[in-house]
């Protein structure tokens, strides 16, 4: 039976299908190519170039039945959400609901893309679990934890099996060097590109950075298990932008520089989730160290 990924053309979405493809899964990829790739896509996966806030694509879910859905289509940029809250609803809320809804009826697994950053903001307790209050102040962190509400009442009055997986920074091949989010894929083009890649304030700000290869396992470790909930995906360690940017430079093998800019307002100065109720319920850990993460992404990146 066929699992369907929303998204697959995208950054992490393309690594979720060349895996599930890998494995003899049948894979249907839905995207509009809004931020997706072509070239991303799987030759082996069959693709609808649908937008999910579409009539069609509720009808292909009602029509196809997938044993499951990995729901990775999304309007990703915070600060576009921002800029466009009621976009950043249609697509991220409304354009989930869609898909929620035609699930439901069919009975499939639903595994969502949530954000862990975004949804609890400047948190109390680092390395952050799940049952840190979660009042996210971009309406890309709302529209996700909207989404996350809509699985729960959705089991509750439908049966509906869903796992909300809450990633935290996430980096590696094929991530797009030119959003404003993303900040390994940026360093990386640009120190190979010869330029000075800018930091934000003194670049003592903490993030929790995995690597692609473990997001994809979550989502295996997801779509295989019965279990509902909310879980935190990510490494549990804080790495400052300093640190990282010499990470980076070491791995591409050049020298690292930076000017330290102007601290943009909102960003959280610390972050890092804990993922140990993946680990008890979905037998999931990440795996890759940010060596070897950044080591195999910089290869991307000079290839
Ligand atoms: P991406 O932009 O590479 O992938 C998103 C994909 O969704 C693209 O292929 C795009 O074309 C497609 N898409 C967008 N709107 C669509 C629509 N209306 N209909 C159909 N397809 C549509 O981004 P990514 O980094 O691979 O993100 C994948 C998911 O992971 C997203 O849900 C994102 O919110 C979530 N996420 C990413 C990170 C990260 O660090 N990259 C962190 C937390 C959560």
């Amino acid at each position: 039976m066929t699992v369907l990924v929303t998204g697959g053309a995208g950054f992490i979405g393309s690594h979720l299908v060349d895996a599930l493809v890998a494995r003899g899964e049948e894979v249907l990829v839905v995207d509009d190519l809004s931020s997706g790739s072509q070239r991303n896509l799987n030759p082996r996966a069959e693709f609808e170039m649908i937008d999910i806030r579409s009539e069609q694509a509720a009808r292909l879910i009602r029509e196809r039945g997938p044993r499951a859905i990995c729901h990775l289509a999304a309007q990703v940029s915070v600060s576009r959400s921002v800029r466009e809250p009621l976009l950043d609803a249609d697509v991220n809320v409304a354009g989930t609901l869609n898909l929620v809804v035609a699930a439901a009826e069919v009975g499939c697994r639903f595994v969502f893309a949530s954000t862990g950053g975004a949804i609890y903001g400047a948190a109390k307790r680092i390395p952050t679990p799940e049952d840190e209050p979660a009042w996210p102040v971009s309406p890309y962190g709302i529209g996700k934890l909207a989404a996350e509400h809509y699985l729960h009442g959705f089991r509750e009055q439908a049966g509906l099996s869903y796992a909300a997986l809450r990633y935290a920074n996430v980096y590696g091949p094929r991530q797009d060097p030119h959003g404003e989010a993303g900040v390994v894929a940026i360093f990386s083009r640009a120190l190979i590109d010869g330029r000075t890649p800018t930091i934000h304030g003194p670049g003592t700000d903490t993030r929790d950075y995995v690597f692609v290869g473990d997001i994809v396992a979550a989502n295996l470790a997801a779509l295989e298990s019965d279990r509902a909930g909310h879980y935190n995906i990510g490494s549990g360690v804080q790495t400052d932008v300093n640190t990282l940017l010499e990470r980076i430079a070491a791995a591409l093998g050049v020298e690292a520089r930076a000017e330290h800019g102007p601290p943009r307002a909102g960003d959280v100065r610390a972050s890092a989730l804990d993922a140990g109720l993946a680990e008890r319920e979905l037998g999931w850990r990440p795996l890759v160290t940010l060596e070897e993460g950044l080591r195999e992404t910089a290869e991307w990146f000079k290839g």
